[in-house]
C-alpha cells in the first residue's frame, strides 16, 4: 500500500510538530513520522519537566551558527510573543522564572498536549512506531519506506534533531540523510554540556556539589550565571553556557569574584588586617570553596602577613582562574548538539535546500544552536514555522 501526501514530516519533535501543526492548517496533508512510541519526548524532560518553552529575550546573537545571520529570517518571523499567544490560547499558566526563561506553571505534557492539539486542527496524520527506511526522490516526488507502506509527497521535512541524548532515541539520521542528499554537515559536537576536569584541576573534584554564581568566559563570549563543581569536573549553567563555545585543549576562565575590582584585597587588608582570604572570600563564595582557593593560593594566613604584590596577584588569579577541561561528558549528557546540517546549502527563509528543491531541514538537525535558557525551542518553533509557510 502507499499512500500520497503533499508533505511528510520526519521526526516528531518539537520542530517537526509545530511544523506538521502549521501546514496541516494550511490545508496540506501531512504526514508526521517518528519511531518513538510518543511524541516530543526531549519536550517532556526538558526544563527539569516544566519546559522552559521559550526566551522573552530570543535574539540571533544568541545563537551559534557558521551563519551568524542565517537564524534572523525564522526568528524574526515567529517570535517568542507568538509561542506564548499559542500557550495561552491553549490556557497553560507559564510564569518567568530568570533570564527571561518562560516555564510551564504545571508540566511539560501540556506543551506536548497543546502541539498534538494543533495536528489535530490541521489534520495531521500521526503515524508512531514508525522506523524509517529507504527515503528516495525521483526529482518530482520523495519516497518514504515505512512499516508495510510506502509514503510519498512532493515535500519532505528533515525534523529528527540531533544526536544528544541517544538514550532518549536519538540519532545522526537527520545528518546521514542530508549528506544523501548531497547536502554538507558542519562538524556536530555536543554543546550546553559538563566538562570534565583530570590531572590537577582534579583536586577541585572534592568540592563536588558546591555551587557559586561567577562569570565563565572562553574567547570572546562570558556568561555570569551559576557554576557547580561535580565529581567529574564542572556543571551549572554558566558552564553549560561556555561548554557550547569551548573547543578541546583550550582553557576557560572562572571569574569567582565578578563584583570586585584589581584593589579589592590589598583594600581589606587595610580594613581588617587580621582577617584571612578564606573569610574574606567567604563573605561572597561557600566556605569550603573559599577554603579551596586560598588554600591553592597559598594564602591561609592574615592578610596583615601577605605583601601588597601578593593580594594584587591572588585578586587577579581569583578573577580569571583558568581550567583546562580534558573533554566534556559528551552526548549521553549534552542537552543539545552543536554543527549539523550547513545553513549554506539553505534559505534562511524556508529551510529549504537550494539544490533540492522540496526538500527542507528545521530544528535542532540544522547548524543553529541556542544558549540555554528557552533559546533552543524557540529555534525549533520559529524553524518549524517558517518551513510550514512553504510546504
Ligand atoms: P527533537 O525534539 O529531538 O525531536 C526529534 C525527533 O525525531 C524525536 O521525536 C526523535 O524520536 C525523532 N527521531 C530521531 N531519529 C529518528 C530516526 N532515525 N527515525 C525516526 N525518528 C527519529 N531546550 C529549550 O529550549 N528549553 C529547555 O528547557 C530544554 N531542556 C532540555 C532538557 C534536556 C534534558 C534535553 C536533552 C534538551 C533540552 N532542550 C531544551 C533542548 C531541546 O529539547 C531541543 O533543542 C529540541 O527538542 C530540538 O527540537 P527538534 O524537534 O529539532 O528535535
Amino acid at each position: 500500500p502507499s499512500a500520497n501526501y503533499d508533505a511528510i514530516v520526519l521526526g516528531a519533535g518539537a520542530a517537526g510538530l509545530m511544523c506538521a501543526a502549521i501546514a496541516g492548517q494550511r490545508g496540506r496533508r501531512v504526514l508526521l513520522v517518528d519511531h518513538a512510541d510518543e511524541a516530543g519526548k526531549k519536550i517532556v524532560i526538558s526544563g527539569g519537566g516544566r519546559c522552559n518553552f521559550t526566551n522573552i529575550h530570543t535574539a540571533p546573537d544568541r545563537y551559534l551558527s557558521a551563519n551568524p545571520h542565517f537564524a534572523k529570517s525564522a526568528l524574526g518571523r515567529y517570535t517568542a510573543a507568538d509561542f506564548i499567544g499559542m500557550v495561552e490560547r491553549h490556557g497553560i499558566r507559564w510564569h518567568e522564572k530568570t533570564l527571561g526563561q518562560l516555564f510551564c506553571d504545571g508540566s511539560a505534557r501540556q506543551i506536548v498536549a497543546m502541539l498534538l492539539g494543533e495536528c489535530e486542527l490541521g489534520r495531521v496524520e500521526l503515524a508512531l512506531s514508525s522506523p524509517i527506511g529507504e527515503v528516495g526522490h525521483d526529482g518530482n516526488r520523495f519516497t518514504v519506506a515505512l512499516p508495510g507502506r510506502i509514503a510519498t509527497a512532493p515535500r519532505l521535512v528533515i525534523a529528527t534533531g540531533g544526536p544528544s541524548i541517544p538514550k532518549m532515541g536519538a540519532t545522526g539520521f537527520a545528518y546521514d540523510l542530508a549528506r544523501r542528499f548531497g547536502l554538507k554537515v558542519v562538524e556536530p559536537r555536543p554543546a550546553l554540556v559538563p566538562l570534565t576536569l583530570g590531572g590537577e584541576e582534579a583536586l577541585f573534584r572534592t568540592l563536588s556539589g558546591v555551587a557559586a554564581e561567577v562569570v565563565a568566559s572562553a574567547g570572546k563570549s562570558r556568561f555570569r550565571e551559576a557554576a557547580l563543581f561535580t565529581h567529574r569536573g564542572l556543571s551549572g549553567p554558566a558552564i553549560l553556557q561556555i561548554s557550547s563555545y569551548w573547543r578541546p585543549r583550550e582553557p576557560i576562565a572562572i571569574d569567582f569574584t565578578p563584583d570586585t575590582d584589581a584593589d579589592w584585597l590589598v583594600r581589606t587588608k587595610r580594613a581588617q588586617p587580621r582577617t584571612t582570604l578564606r573569610r574574606a572570600l567567604a563573605a561572597t563564595l561557600p566556605d569550603r570553596l573559599a577554603e579551596a582557593l586560598s588554600e591553592r593560593l597559598a594564602l591561609t594566613t592574615e592578610l596583615a602577613n601577605t605583601p601588597d604584590r601578593k593580594l594584587a596577584e591572588a585578586a587577579l588569579q581569583l578573577s580569571a582562574w583558568r581550567f583546562t577541561p580534558n573533554g566534556s561528558e559528551g552526548y549521553a549528557k549534552a542537552e543539545v548538539t552543536a554543527g549539523g546540517i550547513s545553513t549554506a546549502d539553505l534559505s534562511s527563509q524556508t529551510l529549504e535546500a537550494r539544490r533540492v528543491p522540496g526538500l527542507h531541514a528545521i530544528g535542532e538537525a540544522v547548524d543553529v544552536t541556542g544558549w540555554l535558557g528557552g533559546y533552543n525551542f524557540q529555534w525549533a518553533w520559529a524553524s518549524g514555522w517558517a518551513a510550514a509557510q512553504t510546504l
